[in-house]
């Protein structure tokens, strides 16, 4: 098998395994055979059957995403970017995600249409944290990105009877038959036929779990050797539940029933006991993250947008906590999220140095990667995947061209990506998703939103007309 060499790329971000950092390379190449990069760096002299002029572009790794909800979020778009409850801690949970359900081919097409949006801003691994769903393997599969499948479970539902306060059924039935039915999932994931997908534990939130359901994962994940990952710290509702039902902070809780360690990632991690919305009067919650080798996946967009934020990302990084990045909302627009992460960092420590873009990039890649349990992605090295995106330094958005990754995050962002590689094989060039039929699922996704909102006023606890659950920003003229 013949190599395939992006020859004098002008720049390219190569993996300094001695420094554990990314670095920028000048006038390197690259060479990939199958599904493995074989050469990085100046002066690549093996044999090649395909030769790209490197000339005018940035090579950078693949990026890794470790927490996405691709088959519901598509649908969220023009409804949920301004609502959240002002009486349940400005949470879109319990009174507005619920509303919004899609038939199961209109879901089909959103994951579709979300994987569109990853491929594009140079994802190449991305975690599906989703109810199973019918030809979720084969769907992710036919996409040819690399894909963290994650069916999630749990033992109870929440709801909202009146728009302040929150009810949770319990079913403990329910949670240990859905996890029986997601490790099944995970099995054949690890095991599927593409080489491309790869399973996680997924119990869907700390307060709609029980102990005994929690334990029972992290045994089941720690036997596969498999990640593992649940929603908690994520609204100052269920940090007002846990400290309630246990006389525990969420993160407190989870350390004393054993499920931090370093196979776990917390998603979002935000209302930990120092959070100025909750000033809990200990402090452990960092610490508890930090020592047992738990991961943090940091979804910024989705919170900013209703006035939350994780406080902060630097500081949880100089803690020692290891944070990967995700897309929890639409659009799947990672580079975009990366630019959030950046910013809001800064705005909610006050302080410019408060992250740094090298930072940012590292979670976006390698603390994924390791969050994730990978060692072979998320970086350009010899002998790991070859996932990676070229982009164009030619672009309008990149100029003038002084530092690419700051021109690319911060002006950039998807536009100037040309081309991604997920296992060496072409899943975008000149811009366009050659793996996605984009116009077909754009018209099941939309007939899918129609057909939602249809029934949303029979979800609403006060039956509301849609008009009123999700106002449009202006009003209609005559
Ligand atoms: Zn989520």
């Amino acid at each position: 098998m013949a190599a395939t060499v992006v020859r004098n790329a002008e720049w390219m971000i190569g993996w300094n395994a001695a420094t554990g950092r990314h670095e920028y390379l000048r006038d390197a190449d690259l060479a990939f055979e199958g599904d493995r990069i074989v050469f990085v760096g100046k002066g690549y002299r093996g044999a090649a059957e395909r030769e790209i002029d490197g000339r005018g572009r940035m090579v950078m790794p693949g990026l890794v995403n470790i927490h996405s909800h691709p088959a519901s979020e598509p649908f969220n778009k023009g409804l949920m970017e301004e609502r959240g409850s002002t009486k349940l801690g400005m949470s879109s949970l319990y009174e507005f995600m619920l509303l919004v359900r899609p038939p199961p081919e209109a879901a089909r097409a959103g994951a579709l249409f979300a994987v569109s949006e990853l491929l594009r801003s140079g994802v190449t691994t991305f975690t599906d944290y989703s109810l199973p769903r019918p030809h979720w393997m084969q769907d992710l599969a036919g996409t040819g990105i690399r894909a963290c499948l994650a069916p999630s479970f749990r033992s109870a539902r929440w709801s909202t009877p009146d728009g302040h306060s929150v009810r949770y059924d319990w079913d403990e039935g329910m949670g240990r038959e859905a996890m029986a039915a997601a490790l099944e999932l995970v099995d054949g994931a690890n095991t599927h036929n593409s080489g491309r997908l790869f399973g996680m534990v997924a119990p869907a939130q700390v307060d709609t779990c029980s102990a005994e359901l929690l334990q029972a994962a992290v045994a089941a994940a720690k036997q596969r050797n498999a990640p593992i990952q649940l929603h908690a710290a994520q609204s100052v509702v269920e940090f007002r539940e846990m400290t309630t039902r246990h006389g525990k902070t969420p993160i407190e809780w989870l350390a004393d029933i054993g499920f931090l360690y370093d196979g776990a990632i917390i998603g979002h991690g935000i209302f930990i006991d120092e959070h100025s919305q909750i000033r809990w009067p200990y402090e452990g919650d960092i610490e508890r993250l930090a020592s047992s080798g738990t991961s943090v996946a940091h979804c910024p967009a989705i919170f900013g947008r209703r006035g939350i934020l994780l406080q902060n990302f630097g500081k949880y990084r100089r803690r020692g906590i290891n944070i990967g990045l995700g897309t929890d909302t639409f659009p799947h627009n990672f580079i975009d999220e990366m630019r959030w992460a950046a910013v809001l960092c800064k705005v909610s420590a006050s302080n410019v140095e408060a992250t740094s873009l090298a930072e940012i990039f590292h979670a976006a890649t390698v603390g994924g990667a390791k969050a994730l349990k990978r060692d072979d992605i998320g970086r350009l090295a010899v002998g790991c995947k070859a996932d990676l995106s070229l982009v164009d330094l030619r672009h309008p958005t990149m100029q003038p061209l002084r530092d690419p990754l700051k021109s690319l995050v911060f002006s950039g962002l998807e536009r100037p990506i040309t081309d991604v590689f997920v296992d060496g094989k072409a899943v975008v060039a000149e811009g366009r998703v050659l793996t996605i039929d984009l116009p077909a699922v754009m018209e099941a996704m939309n007939r899918g939103q129609r057909q939602a909102l249809e029934n949303a006023p029979s979800l609403d606890y006060a039956k509301r007309p849609v008009e009123e659950i999700f106002p449009m920003t202006l009003e209609t003229g005559r």
